[in-house]
């Protein structure tokens, strides 16, 4: 097959459901020729990535618990038999008890939960990069999720956002580690998009539509453009990017205050 990522061979690790911004990636990724590996997290969700992966020609399907590492380690070592090699990872993995994503962040934040958070959410990014790490081919791009709750408090996104912004700051530590290698390392920061994860936040309905309202495109973004912005980061497309945090979420982060309609509304 040609096309953008023929002959590239990559691991997404995120899927949930066809509602996933990961599956939005895989989507777009796939229709450009490469060839995609799957993690899920449990039985129930492998039993809805199964159809998703078969629908794109996808024939490794591995389980995958972020906190358990021998379940980590295991889909590195699955990737080594079957392919020996990898020329990209996606990582859309994120997750707080959903308690503490709702109320004032002083009032909520427990220190078991703040761990958890960062080692799911932040951690396990360098820890895939570190099992990634002796597989990648020269051109190779890894790439992470993030959101505007890292660098701009957003109510409610509490411990996410400080995950967020441990989980860049890796980012860019491994950007430069990777550098002398010939591999990239990127974040993509989405606008809100209804997920599962989405829908955990407190008041995420009222966040969607603030953000329509509020964004330069007067909307929000889909998987779909999310997919195709990170076809640009995974592909040659993007070889002189690396180390970036890569807005798509329709300019809302360049916004300093509400427009002016929806201060007269
Ligand atoms: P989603 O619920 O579809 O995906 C989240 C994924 O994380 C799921 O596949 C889940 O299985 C996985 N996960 C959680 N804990 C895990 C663990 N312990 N081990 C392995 N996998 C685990 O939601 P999504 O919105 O597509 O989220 C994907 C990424 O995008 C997340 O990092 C999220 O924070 C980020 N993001 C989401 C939005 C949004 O508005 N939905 C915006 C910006 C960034």
């Amino acid at each position: 097959m040609k096309g953008l990522m023929a002959g590239k061979r990559g691991l997404i690790m995120g899927v949930a459901n066809d509602h996933s911004i990961a599956w939005g990636i895989a989507k777009a990724v796939a229709a450009q020729g490469a060839e995609i590996a799957f993690t899920y997290q449990g039985e129930a969700f492998g039993r809805r990535v199964k159809p998703l992966a078969d629908s794109i020609g996808s024939k490794l399907l591995l389980p995958c618990d972020v906190e358990d590492t021998d379940s980590t380690a295991a889909v590195f070592e699955s990737l080594k038999s079957e392919w020996g090699s990898l020329d990209f990872l996606v990582h859309a993995i994120g997750f707080s008890d959903r308690t503490q994503l709702k109320g004032r962040y002083v009032d909520v934040t427990t220190r078991d939960n703040f761990v958890r958070t960062m080692v799911i959410s932040a951690y396990s990014f360098t820890e895939v990069a570190q099992l990634a790490a002796p597989l990648l081919n020269t051109g190779g791009s890894l790439l992470t999720l993030t959101y505007g709750g890292s660098v701009r408090v957003m109510p409610n996104y509490n411990v996410m956002g400080v995950a967020k912004a441990a989980l860049e700051a890796s980012m860019r530590y491994l950007a430069a580690d990777f550098g002398p290698d010939g591999v990239r390392v990127n974040a993509i920061s989405a606008g809100p998009v209804r997920t599962l994860a989405g829908a955990g936040i407190g008041d995420a309905r009222q966040m969607f539509s603030y953000q329509q309202r509020n964004s330069p495109l007067r909307r929000t973004v889909d998987i779909d453009e999310i997919g195709q912005s990170a076809l640009y980061l995974l592909s040659d497309m993007g070889s002189g990017v690396t180390g970036e945090v890569h807005y798509v979420d329709s300019g809302y982060s360049i916004m300093s205050m509400p427009t002016m309609e929806d201060l007269r509304r």
